[in-house]
């Protein structure tokens, strides 16, 4: 498994590279490891390289991981379509919640999370396409959705989170992660802090550190394409 260790270093040196060429902080750029159905040995294997930050979309399958793997070094991230049904393990098992899209999700997460644990970071998906197939908040609900996510106690408003169409060039991609750090701003001016900006993938990242990510969700690029 010696090309998860090979990407880690490649991407690293991406970031790095990208940071100075779009006038980036490097050490403002987390790279986040996406590990939906890969195993966990190769979770193992990229933990050896000093990786902490691990995403899963599917929660059966990501509590088998946790509590198999069982390291308190391990930061991990939910990013998937979110279940009311789900809320409670969620809430208990990670750090960080991606995918919150309405208040109904957010109070249920902020309902179960352990008093003594800290609090739940939360960033708010939005899609920007009128697509009811999608999950995520329309830019326009997002401002009420904010405002009452940061009254709920257990829970941390850390930002925004966007998995765009898939868009053919570095421009057209750039615009869309454009929109959401503008939306971004747009909030702050309103009183909501966020830091956090969840944005770009293996085939999107250049565009998304260009217009400001503070986390990336690289999957195939750690990893390889799915077999
Ligand atoms: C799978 C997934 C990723 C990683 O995608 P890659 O193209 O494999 O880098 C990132 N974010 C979300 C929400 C995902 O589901």
């Amino acid at each position: 498994m010696y090309h998860i260790m090979n990407n880690i270093i490649k991407i690293k040196k991406q970031i790095t590279e990208l940071s100075n060429k779009y006038s980036r902080e490097k050490d403002s750029i987390t790279l986040l490891a996406v590990t939906k159905t890969r195993s966990i040995e190769e979770i193992k294997e990229t933990i050896k390289t000093g990786q902490k930050d691990f995403a899963e979309n599917y929660l059966q399958e990501a509590l088998n991981k946790i509590n198999t793997i069982n390291n308190p070094n391990v930061t991990w991230h939910f990013i998937g379509h979110i279940q009311t049904n789900k809320c409670k393990k969620i809430a208990k098992n990670f750090s960080w919640v991606h995918s919150v899209d309405s208040f109904t999700i957010a109070k249920k997460l902020n309902d179960y999370r352990p008093t003594d644990l800290p609090k739940l970071n939360i960033c708010i998906e939005v899609k920007l396409e009128k697509n009811p197939q999608k999950s995520g908040v329309a830019p326009s609900e997002s401002l009420p959705l904010c405002q009452s996510i940061m009254q709920l106690p257990n829970l941390k408003l850390r930002g925004l989170m966007i998995i765009p169409e898939p868009s053919p060039n570095l421009n057209s991609q750039r615009a869309k992660f454009r929109e959401l750090a503008e939306l971004q701003k747009k909030l702050q001016s309103n009183g909501i802090a966020l830091d956090t900006l969840s944005m770009g993938m293996s085939d999107d990242y250049e565009a998304a550190i260009a217009e400001g990510a503070t986390i990336i969700r690289i999957g195939r690029a750690i990893f390889g394409e799915k077999t």
